[in-house]
């Protein structure tokens, strides 16, 4: 049998009828489903906000376009970011003008608390916040550091969905928190991801902005019966960035089964950190002290990567590796050799396969082949 890293697992007849909704009532966009999928979210996570959008790339570009011309930021501010990321939490920096200075990680994978404040510049206004793999790291100390230093924080939580810590869904510690629903995250859609603004004022710029900058959406101007439902106002150059009813469809779905595909999740990373117990070639990667993992990755350090992973192949198993330290690549490259931590992790960590369908002999043998490779 073939293991990949995600397959991701749809409750088919269930979509298929949310969708159907949609369908029937002849409403497929912005609007009807996309509020209900908000209404969801907010109930699910405690957030006062949040605005659903075609990809977290979106939204973590909207979040850096909406602090940009509210707080005014110029051209060449800086916001300190990871190295060890998907590229989209570092580009958006780029799209808007703004510079990304790389601090490095801790033994989690997330930024180091004592690296940003060594990184804090005149220039600095926020700082991108990567939960990778749905684990919180020191995130609360890098919330109290942007609170002191008037930063604003990002929380790039594309692998958080159902992640908790301290009880609570991390995106409370952020000014802004941004999920994915992309197709094999651990809620997966198709593609779409969701954008929670702490403050309701940048909340309405957000949507006005996701929608091309016009003032009224088309499902408000259809409830607005008068002379007047096709009038709206342009006032700034917006994106098309919004979300449909088709993906908030799946994700109501999807969202029903988060918690307990997440405990699976849970279920899966015990079962590799027993396999793995005493060994000293094979390094799981910790969850932070505090922090209830969605557990969208099961990372371990390993010293020969490369051998490792051509064992699994072998074996018909497929891992992943999350990520490549950004700064190899050249768009970054001016940033090489900044966070050693960082680079050195990004040539030793896999991440070994997590789905839902893994049973725990799957799990063991994934884990033989890793210790035997490895030692
Ligand atoms: C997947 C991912 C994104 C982007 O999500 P999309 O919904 O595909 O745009 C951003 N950051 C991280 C860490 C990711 O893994």
């Amino acid at each position: 049998m073939t293991v990949q890293i995600f397959r991701p697992l749809f409750h088919v007849d269930e979509c298929l009828a949310e969708i159907r909704e949609c369908l029937e009532k002849g409403w497929t966009g912005l609007g009807f489903k996309t509020v209900q999928f908000e209404d969801a979210w907010k109930a699910y996570t405690g957030l006062a906000h949040a605005h659903f959008l075609n990809s977290a790339t979106a939204g973590l570009h909207l979040a850096v376009n909406i602090f940009k011309h509210a707080l005014g930021w110029r051209d060449g501010d800086e916001i300190i970011s990871t190295p060890i990321t998907f590229v989209s939490s570092n580009h958006v920096i780029l799209y808007e003008n703004l510079k990304p200075v790389f601090a490095d990680v801790d033994e989690f994978l997330c930024l180091d608390p004592d690296d940003v404040e060594r990184k804090i510049t005149e220039r600095t206004r926020a700082v991108m916040f990567v939960g990778i793999g749905g684990n919180a790291g020191q995130l609360g100390r890098v919330a109290e550091i942007c609170r002191k230093r008037g930063l604003k924080l990002i929380l790039d939580a594309a692998h958080m969905s159902g992640t908790r810590l301290d009880g609570a869904d991390p995106g409370h510690l952020a000014d802004a928190a941004v999920y994915s629903y992309q197709a094999v995250k651990n809620l997966p859609t198709a593609d779409s991801g969701m954008l929670c603004f702490k403050d309701s004022a940048l909340d309405a710029l957000a949507r006005r902005q996701s929608w091309l900058g016009i003032s009224k959406d088309t499902y408000e101007r259809a409830k607005d019966p008068g002379a007047y439902s096709w009038m709206y106002d342009v006032d700034t150059v917006g994106f098309k960035y919004h979300g449909n009813s088709i993906m908030a469809a799946i994700g109501m779905v999807q969202l029903k089964y988060l918690d307990k595909d997440n405990d699976f999740r849970r279920q899966v990373a015990g079962w590799y950190d027993a396999a793995f117990a005493g060994a000293n070639m094979v390094i799981p990667v910790p969850v932070a002290p505090g922090c209830l993992s969605s557990r969208h990755f099961y990372q371990v350090e390993v010293s020969d990567r490369a051998t490792v992973i051509k064992a699994l192949n072998d074996h018909d198993i497929h891992p992943g590796v999350h990520y490549r330290d950004n700064t190899e690549y050249p768009m970054y490259k001016r940033a090489r050799g900044t966070c050693p931590n960082a680079h050195r992790l990004s040539e030793r960590v896999l991440s070994l396969p997590m789905q839902l369908e893994l049973t725990r002999e799957d799990v063991e043998k994934v884990a033989r082949v890793v210790l035997d490779a490895a030692s």
